[in-house]
């Protein structure tokens, strides 16, 4: 009923020639079964927008909140839009913590791409000492409400949410299957409790130290419909594979 979603966050790696040989090796002869987004750097969305329309989209890990002005280094969604980008990341962790992110702040970024036609994937996740205190669903709720209270559940559909433990993030530890699949089916449990018509159709991502050998098994817990990659999504390889576990 859903479709999974695999998403590559590349964070701030690559270069030009990094996206060129990316693109080569990616799309050679693979099959999606699922949709693939691609997040690059932001000064690459152009180029692999152009390269990669015909398989996969694309789009930025950040956005700004206004819709332009006077707001230097920021990015508009429209402009996103504007260059073939389809998608943003809002709410990553190291954004929130990086940059004093609210979640405030970033349901206001999940309402400007939404206004701009974009698909918003909103990060949600609990440090190890948060998750150690029993306080992991809390976190992760308060986070998600925010983006609700502002822009509505029904929302939610326009885009998805990927939970992202911390201490899982570029860390090589997993959350298990059964950590991550728990975590979605709670999230899962209270959208029902705000729209029993969204939860069903809502689609929630996992992030943390996704790769090849664990992607199998993560996919296979029910309410687990895709992946937000960050390392293993840098080779075109290891991506594939993640891709091809779908
Ligand atoms: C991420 O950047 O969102 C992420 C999950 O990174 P990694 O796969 O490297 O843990």
């Amino acid at each position: 009923m859903r479709r999974s979603l695999i998403a590559a966050n590349w964070k701030t790696h690559g270069s030009l020639e990094m996206v060129g040989d990316f693109v080569k090796g990616f799309a050679s002869g693979i099959e999606l079964r699922a949709d693939v987004v691609l997040f690059p750097p932001a000064v690459y969305l152009s180029t692999l927008a152009g390269l990669t329309s015909e398989f996969v989209q694309v789009g930025l890990q950040d956005v700004g909140v206004a819709a332009d002005g006077a707001h230097t280094g920021e990015i508009a969604a429209s402009m996103v839009k504007d260059v073939g980008g389809s998608w943003v990341i809002v709410g990553h962790s190291e954004r929130r913590l990086d940059q004093g992110e609210s979640d405030e702040l970033v349901a206001h970024k999940f309402a400007s791409a939404l206004a701009a036609g974009l698909s918003p994937i909103v990060c949600v996740g609990e440090t190890l000492a948060q998750r150690e205190s029993g306080d992991a669903f809390a976190v992760v709720c308060r986070q998600l409400m925010a983006v609700v209270d502002h822009c509505g559940a029904a929302a939610l559909l326009n885009g998805a949410i990927a939970y992202e433990p911390l201490w899982a993030i570029g860390t090589g530890v997993t959350a298990t299957p059964e950590q991550a699949g728990q975590m979605h089916a709670s999230i899962r449990a209270q959208v029902a409790g705000l729209d029993e018509s969204v939860a069903p159709a809502l689609r929630i991502i996992y992030g943390g130290s996704v790769n090849p050998a664990n992607a199998g098994s993560l996919f296979a817990q029910e309410d687990i419909d895709g992946a937000l990659v960050g390392g293993a999504s840098l080779q075109a390889a290891s991506f594939a594979a993640i891709v091809a576990a779908v």
